[in-house]
C-alpha cells in the first residue's frame, strides 16, 4: 500500500491514471476480473494504453480504438466479440457514472456493490 498520493501509475506510459474512466484497472474491477484485495498488486493503466481491451467500448463519447493483429475484433470469434462488447461497455458506462458522481478512486471500491 505504498501507492502516493498522485495515484497509481500506468505501466505503458508511465503518467499518472488520473481519471476513473481512464483505468483499466478499475474497468477490470468492474468486470469482476480483479479480486478486490488484489487491486494494489495489478499494473495500473489508462484505457487509451490498452487498446485490446478498449476495442470493445462502444458507447458515446469515447473513441474505440482499431486494433489490427490477432488480437484485434477482425481475428476474433463475432459472438466473442459481441459478448465482449456488451460485457466492457457496460463496465466503462459504471465507471463513467462513478465519476459524473464524483468518486475518486478509492471510492469506487465503496460505490460499486450497490451499481447492481
Ligand atoms: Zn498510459
Amino acid at each position: 500500500m505504498a501507492k502516493c498520493e498522485t495515484g497509481y501509475l500506468c505501466d505503458v506510459c508511465g503518467g499518472d491514471v488520473e481519471r476513473i474512466a481512464d483505468s483499466t484497472l478499475y474497468l477490470r474491477f468492474m468486470l469482476g476480473e480483479v479480486d478486490r484485495s488484489l487491486l494494489d498488486r495489478h499494473p495500473e493503466r489508462h484505457l487509451a494504453c490498452d487498446p485490446i481491451l478498449a476495442q470493445f467500448i462502444e458507447t458515446e463519447g469515447f473513441e474505440t480504438p482499431f486494433v489490427d493483429g490477432p488480437f484485434g475484433k477482425s481475428s476474433l470469434d463475432p459472438a466473442f466479440v459481441a459478448d465482449e462488447e456488451s460485457r466492457v461497455t457496460r463496465g466503462y458506462e459504471r465507471l463513467m457514472e462513478l465519476e459524473r458522481r464524483g468518486a475518486v478512486l478509492s471510492e469506487v471500491l465503496l460505490g460499486v456493490k450497490g451499481l447492481g
